[in-house]
């Protein structure tokens, strides 16, 4: 086995140190899941191996498999998943008064930003003699863990809440998996995954608790230092939505590793963005008053409860960032305007960046000199019946060109 640059899971909060090889979700020194684990790495080793041309050539996130934690000679379990391209978006720097470029993740392949964790936990899964993954989701994760489970060839069995939009429910289906629609919340579906993980000892792909999941997401954070680096100018700030708070940690956690390894000379503020219905990670990173009861139209970061509110709160501190709540009508506006001005269909998960970055620069949060990376994890094919209440629905008209005329 070439996993030997993986040193140890240690405790984020008490800093206890346990053997990577042994599955291992949370420390055993607290209660319940608050000790919350890491990968621990010896970067020599990664550094030593890691050979690759920080070109912006970047076929998939396989070209950083150095810096995974898995055994890096085995194939992994992939579909292509990562090196999304940084696009330019001219029309929408117009609108928002700001320059910004858009990384649109909603085109890995089952069409979200959490494919980069599947495949990771999946290589891993199966790497470690695991034939059956389960995880809670409010969709995403759902069909990314199935789509991935059906590549390894691993049965997958996942909880979803019985209130998840219909296509999201449909896709894992189609990749084989049991799909479990729990009559409750996502923290009564998450809970449930986490007790038969516990009885029946299937590999828990809940990216929030198992170590491994979030050190694939690091490579969003890879690539968009890759790609700074390559245009020769690190964004000012990066927006990504905030659900369960493990994509933005994840995020960051991979830019700075680039900083430090000095593959790219500065680092972005983190501007997290979260609906106000649902802003958990908000209220403790601005000690105001929170609720658990959710209600926004973004069922992807609809989370009342996150369990990476500490890390998340970590990447935002740590790069100087702040973050932002917006209402489900500017998400709304924004996946219109994203849609609009550029050509990119988002989900309003994937779309509440830009309405948090346009809501930040009417606040003076964002300078309009400044450049902004706007990260759009999950595409709007998703869940149609959502995005329709961004559009005024088709215009009707007599099969006659008099009718066209009259609109013309
Ligand atoms: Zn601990």
């Amino acid at each position: 086995m070439t996993n030997d640059h993986v040193t140890a899971l240690t405790c984020t909060l008490c800093g206890a140190r346990y053997d990577p090889t042994e599955l291992r979700y949370t420390c055993e020194n607290h209660e319940g899941v608050a000790g919350i684990l890491e990968v621990e790495y010896d970067e020599r080793v990664i550094l030593d191996r890691f050979s690759a041309d920080l070109d912006g050539d970047i076929p998939s996130q396989w070209k950083y498999a150095p810096f995974l934690p898995v055994d890096t000679e085995c194939d992994p379990v992939t579909l292509g998943e990562g090196g999304t391209d940084l696009l330019d978006a001219p029309q929408l720097s117009v609108q928002l008064g700001v320059s910004v470029l858009v990384k649109d993740d909603g085109r890995n392949p089952t069409g979200c930003l959490k494919d980069r964790a599947s495949s990771v936990g999946l290589t891993h899964a199966s790497q470690s003699g695991y034939d059956t993954v389960t995880c809670a989701s409010t969709g995403n994760a759902a069909a990314s863990l199935a789509g991935y489970a059906a590549r390894g060839g691993l049965d997958c069995r996942i909880f979803v809440p019985a209130g998840a939009p219909e296509g999201k429910l449909v896709q894992p289906q189609i990749y084989g998996a049991d799909v479990l629609a729990v009559d409750g919340t996502y923290d009564e579906a998450y809970d449930l995954s986490l007790a038969v993980t516990d009885v029946y000892g299937w590999y828990n792909r809940n990216a929030a608790i198992n170590p491994f999941l979030i050190e694939g997401k690091r490579t969003v954070g890879f690539e968009l230092a890759e790609q700074s680096a390559v245009r020769g100018q690190v964004p000012d700030w990066l927006a990504f939505s905030m659900g369960d708070g493990c994509t933005i940690a994840g995020a960051w956690k991979g830019f700075r590793e680039f900083f430090e390894f000095g593959f790219v000379d500065d680092v972005p503020k983190m501007l997290g963005v979260q609906a106000e219905g649902a802003a958990a990670i908000h209220d403790a990173f601005h000690e105001c008053e929170s609720t658990d009861e959710v209600e926004t139209l973004a069922d992807s970061i609809s989370v009342g409860c996150p369990r990476n509110t500490v890390k998340a709160c970590r990447a935002l501190s740590d790069s100087g960032g702040t973050a932002v709540t917006v209402a489900d009508s500017e998400i709304l506006d924004g996946m219109r305007l994203l849609g609009a001005t550029e050509g990119l269909y988002a989900e309003p998960a994937g779309a509440a960046p830009v309405a948090g970055v346009k809501r930040a620069v009417e606040d003076g949060i964002i300078a309009p000199d400044e450049t902004v990376g706007i990260v759009s994890t999950g595409m709007g094919l998703k869940d149609t019946a959502g995005a329709a209440q961004a559009t005024d629905g088709a215009t009707e008209i007599a099969p006659s060109l008099s009718a066209v005329e009259a609109l013309y």
